[in-house]
């Protein structure tokens, strides 16, 4: 998973993705990652990695991760080539969701490249930058579906949708928005065809001063404003402290226990925003374990058993015969493999069998 970090300059942006990369995962554990300074990666939190570990004595534990990619130089006029312009709506292109940074906290000392903080200018300004972008690519599309549609008539029947698509666009609003999206199959095929940015999903991460984090948060009018904006749209809201984050990066994982506890938090708002996202975008995990290694791998909730051992390599899901899977509880309680599977509590399941999350399993494969 892959998530695109945005907002306007001094927003809080690099001081979150500081705070992810302190957390960062190890990377010699993902050979597969490239090394980039602005991409990041986190652990997928997952309680019950530790508990397997120790049941198998494995060598190693490796978590699911998500990658954060920080997407700065986004200003007004980014459309029309400001700032660092295009460049960085091609990243904003190749994200699986966004989490949109926007400032809530007051500091005189950090100016605010608009003059002032106002949350609900600031999210405009930016879906407007992507929206004036979509435009511009839903037209070249459009031009390229009438012409081919002249050969083809099949494909005639989508410039009709892709004009009410742009039309919508052109009223300033974010095609994640578009009438029918996610509830209609063919006005969603035009939309992901298109490849729009203001179609992916989308989390506002507010960003709080300390005080205004810890304190009540919802009497925040800010925040609230920022809210508003979520639920008309249909997207979500995290409340978060950069700053805040950024101490906690740094800290063991005793340490982090007790000074969330003493603010009287659960986790962190990292784990939170990676949990978040993890649900926004339909994901879960699936492990594996053993000796050498126990893992958590992510895939799409309705991935099948075939599709989800790809994950692993592309050679299990090519000569995939079955998996053999247990429920992650019941091999806790039952203490082990061999137990577990005398109790018949170890399913052998084919190519039909819909991956559930928590899944322990064991592919069996030709190569
Ligand atoms: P970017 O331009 O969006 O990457 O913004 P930065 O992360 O560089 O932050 C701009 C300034 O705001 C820095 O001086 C940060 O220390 C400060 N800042 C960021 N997050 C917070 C926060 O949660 N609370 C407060 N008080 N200041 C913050």
């Amino acid at each position: 998973m892959k998530l695109g970090i945005v907002g306007l300059p001094n927003v809080g942006k690099s001081t979150l993705f500081n705070a992810i990369t302190q957390a960062g995962a190890e990377s010699a554990n993902y050979p597969f990652c490239t090394i980039d300074p602005n991409v990041g990666m986190v652990a997928v939190p997952d309680e019950r990695l530790q508990p397997l570990t120790d049941l198998y004595h494995a060598k190693k534990t490796t978590p699911a991760v998500v990658e954060f990619v920080d997407i700065a130089g986004l200003v007004r006029g980014a459309s029309k080539g400001e700032g660092l312009g295009n460049k960085f709506l091609s990243h904003i292109r190749e994200v699986d969701a966004i989490v949109h940074v926007v400032r809530c906290f007051d500091n005189e000392n950090i100016v605010h490249v608009e003059g002032s903080v106002d949350p609900a200018r600031d999210i405009e300004t930016i879906n407007l930058e992507l929206i004036l972008a979509d435009i511009e690519h839903l037209e070249r599309r459009l031009e390229r579906t009438r012409k081919a549609a002249k050969a083809d008539k099949k494909l005639s029947r989508d410039v009709e949708p892709l004009e009410a698509l742009k039309a919508h666009l052109e009223e300033g609003r974010t095609a994640r928005t578009f009438e029918g999206f996610g509830e209609d199959e063919d006005v969603d095929r035009v939309v992901k065809e298109s490849d729009l940015l203001s179609a992916k999903k989308v989390i506002y991460a507010a960003n709080m001063d300390e005080a205004g984090f810890t304190g009540d948060a919802a009497e925040n009018e800010r925040l609230k404003a920022v809210q508003a904006i979520a639920d008309a749209e249909g997207a979500m809201v995290l409340p978060i402290c950069a700053k805040l984050e950024e101490d906690i990066a740094g800290m063991d994982a005793e340490e982090k226990e007790m000074f969330l506890s003493e603010l009287g938090l659960h986790e962190s708002g990292l784990d939170r925003l990676i949990r978040v996202c993890y649900d926004l975008l339909g994901l879960m995990s699936y492990l594996t374990a053993g000796e050498q290694e126990v893992r958590a791998w992510t895939i799409e909730k309705g991935t099948k058993a075939p599709q989800a051992a790809g994950k692993i390599h592309s050679d299990f899901e090519r000569g995939f015969i079955r998996a053999e899977v247990i429920g992650y509880q019941d091999l806790i309680e039952l203490g082990s493999l061999a137990a577990a599977r005398e109790k018949g509590l170890v399913r052998s399941e084919g190519k039909e069998y819909v991956m559930q999350d928590g899944d322990v399993v064991l592919f069996r494969f030709n190569v």
